[in-house]
């Protein structure tokens, strides 16, 4: 049972929809292809972040905490989501961003302010120190009813809400697909799926060789050895939050094509991924294919 607090937060949400799409190259290389729609699950809090967040913060209730602490950059999908939930939960929220204050306050952060999270900018290098503090008490000096939340909300706990991502899905697919930054998602779907379904990563960063590493460790005993997985490393377009022409011109397009909105950080590098094998033919002619939209569709106001 979650707290009663939560239960009346996730009475705001809509359930996850499953919506096909249709394509002159879907048709040609006779691929079905569904987006889940976790990006429409809520009108703030979009896709993976809460599936990571909702039994962080059931556990951050249980334990009476009055306030959260995370970490992000500016423009965080994780801390836009944490602070709007704090907020809803009672709980003060604090959060640490990356890099020094900007002379002008971008949306993102204003929607933080706005919810009343205490920001704290830090150097680069005091990030990365932050990064090492995984859990709800390491980080150095927190105090009674202070829970700390590591970057990007990546907990053992995180896992059990995104498996719910696969567990209330009501048919089998042969593929889904997934964008990464830390490969948290990617792991908590992997865990929760059939075995005879291949998991896709696309990795938003470049040279992220790593992830692999990662998300082993994240992964039950029981997926470890099952090569059904994989993550696809070339599609960053130059980095993390890197973009180009073609990205854009591809997000344009499939917004014209397909009435939904991708961002350009994760959303748009997996679907032109996805896109891109299917025109090399790296699927079978027959497989039915999910993607799941990840939403972070709050960074596009940049
Ligand atoms: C954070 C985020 C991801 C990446 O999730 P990881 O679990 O870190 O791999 C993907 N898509 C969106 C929209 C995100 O905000």
């Amino acid at each position: 049972m979650l707290q009663p607090a939560l239960t009346r937060l996730e009475q705001g949400f809509q359930s996850s929809r499953l919506t096909q799409i249709f394509d002159p190259l879907l048709a040609q290389k006779n691929i079905e292809c569904w987006v889940k729609r976790d990006d429409l699950i809520h009108p703030v809090i979009s896709g993976n972040k809460w599936r990571k967040l909702k039994y962080s913060l059931d556990h951050a209730l249980q334990l009476h905490s009055h306030t959260v602490l995370s970490m992000g950059g500016a423009y965080s999908n994780h801390l836009h989501a944490l602070a709007y939930a704090c907020q809803q939960l009672g709980l003060n929220s604090m959060g640490f961003i990356r890099g020094e204050k900007p002379k002008r306050i971008n949306p993102t952060l204003a929607d933080l302010q706005q919810w009343g999270m205490v920001l704290q900018y830090i150097s680069r290098a005091e990030y990365r120190t932050l990064r090492q503090y995984k859990g709800h008490q390491a980080l150095p000096g927190i105090k009674t009813g202070e829970y700390w939340l590591p970057e990007g909300g990546a907990t053992e706990l995180a896992l059990k809400g995104l498996a719910e991502m696969v567990t209330e899905l009501d048919t089998e697919f042969d593929v889904i697909c997934v964008p990464c930054g830390t490969g948290t998602t990617l792991a908590g779907i992997i865990n929760a799926c059939p075995e005879n379904t291949e998991v896709y990563g696309f990795s938003a960063l470049k040279g992220a060789g790593f992830l692999q590493e990662d998300v082993k460790k994240l992964l039950n005993t029981s997926r470890l050895n099952t090569p059904c997985w994989n993550i696809q490393l070339d599609y960053h377009f130059g980095g993390f939050a890197k973009c180009n022409p073609a990205l854009l011109l591809f997000m344009q397009d499939f917004a014209n094509r397909h009435a939904i909105t991708l961002e350009q950080v994760y959303t748009a590098k997996m679907f032109y991924g996805l896109f891109d094998l299917i025109a090399q033919d790296h699927f079978k002619s027959g497989q039915k294919i999910l993607a799941i939209h990840t939403g972070g569709l709050q960074g596009n106001r940049a």
